[in-house]
């Protein structure tokens, strides 16, 4: 493989590039829905699968294939399935997972979409599924049934940064019968490789780092060329969730920048979380790269940084986390993350207002807690936008 003889900042750069006869040096975009052959025979070959190359878009693009193998290459998985959107990957990878009668378990603080997804419509096709906290081993042991299929993860969590051990959750996935399918969107492969450390999927929004600049929706999976290259591919190519070519492009010159980007966004969080632990306004600070985090020592040996996204209780409850939201000048109000514009949002009222008062105390959710999203800025011009409403 690729990755045996090149390093990860090569990969980024070079891997999966197919050069056109006019020379050019930066990857080409190929807009096209489908290809023409040079005779009946050439046709048939290619829809019979008999010889390899492009049919038609939804399935076969030069540009996606280009941004598919990188990532492949970069998380060290033999195959990646490119899709429209984060969604539609866990929804891919789930259909190739599952069947009718299935059960999977997954902790509790996945996205909010993953969720509704999960409950409402996964549900819908005979697949129900269990929540359990993140980081109770335990706990993930006693919810597996014979049913059970599939252990899904994300790790680091949102909002509150608790980190999974992926190495032990692949070995009581394994131990019976289930694949371990991590969303691996908040750290990338640049920070975090988990098929290295067992798991069986990975999933991606590449919405977010691997845009890195807030433009394109996409995602992808990635895993063995059993899983991802027949069963999710399978899927995917017959209902159609596909990354647009010019998508692909903007995510495969994302990846070029990638780590550069993820070590920038978790210096930055690291000096802001250092910073807020000071403030006499703010009670507590969640981010793993902080000595006092739960899994500081397994956020350590398990990535190469604690990336790019923290957040904070303040005193005073939600006025008092509105106003450091209202007082802000320059930060993005918005829940979204993995942009060069750092971003803030209360949580209790947005990303988790659907909740019972309940269900988000049981979640950690509490009224004072702001999550920022650490951009590229720079990080004294940060700390001025926070301060002010922190000083009130
Ligand atoms: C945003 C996000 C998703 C969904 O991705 P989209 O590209 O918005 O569909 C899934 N998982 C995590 C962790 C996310 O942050």
């Amino acid at each position: 493989m690729y990755e045996d003889e090149f390093h990860f900042d090569t990969i980024a750069v070079r891997h999966g590039i197919r050069r056109t006869p006019e020379g050019e040096h930066s990857e080409p975009i190929f807009p096209t829905s489908s290809y023409v052959f040079a005779s009946a025979a050439e046709a048939a070959a290619r829809f019979s699968g008999e010889v390899p190359g492009n049919i038609y878009s939804r399935f076969t693009n030069p540009t996606v294939r280009t941004f598919e193998q990188r990532l492949a290459a970069l998380e060290g998985g033999e195959s990646c399935v490119a899709t429209a959107s984060g969604m539609s990957a866990i929804l891919s990878a789930c259909v190739g997972l599952m069947k009718v009668g299935d059960h999977m378990v997954s902790s509790r603080s996945v996205f909010g979409s993953t969720v509704v997804l999960f409950n409402n419509y996964l549900s819908r096709m005979g697949i129900t599924t269990s929540y359990v906290p993140l980081t109770d081993l335990a706990a993930w042991r006693d919810a597996i049934q014979p049913n059970t299929r599939v252990l899904f993860v994300e790790t680091p969590s949102n909002p509150l940064t608790e980190v999974a051990d992926i190495a032990a959750l692949a070995e009581i996935a394994h131990q019976r019968g289930c694949k371990l399918v991590v969303d691996n969107c908040f750290c990338t492969p640049a920070l975090q490789q988990p098929l290295k450390l067992g798991a069986d999927l990975v999933v991606h929004s590449a919405t977010k780092y691997i845009d890195g600049q807030g433009r394109c929706l996409g995602g992808a999976v990635v895993g063995d060329a059993t899983l991802v290259g027949k069963d999710v591919y399978g899927f995917l190519r017959t209902a159609g969730p596909s990354m647009s070519p010019f998508n692909a492009w903007v995510f495969t010159k994302g990846l070029e920048t990638l780590r550069l980007r993820m070590l920038a966004h978790s210096a930055a969080a690291q000096a802001l979380a250092e910073w807020l632990m000071e403030q006499p306004s703010v009670t507590h600070v969640y981010y793993p790269g902080l000595a006092h985090h739960p899994q500081h020592a397994l956020a350590k040996a398990q990535q190469k940084a604690f990336g790019g996204v923290l957040s904070f209780e303040v005193r005073g409850g939600k006025d008092a986390a509105w106003r450091v939201i209202d007082n802000t000048r320059m930060l993005s109000i918005t829940a979204n993350l993995g942009d060069v514009k750092s971003t803030i949002t209360h949580p209790a009222t947005t990303t988790h207002g659907r909740l019972t008062p309940e269900a988000r105390m049981e979640a950690g959710i509490s009224d004072g807690l702001l999550r920022i999203a650490v951009g590229l800025e720079d990080l004294a011009d940060i700390k001025v936008d926070l301060a002010r409403g922190l000083a009130r």
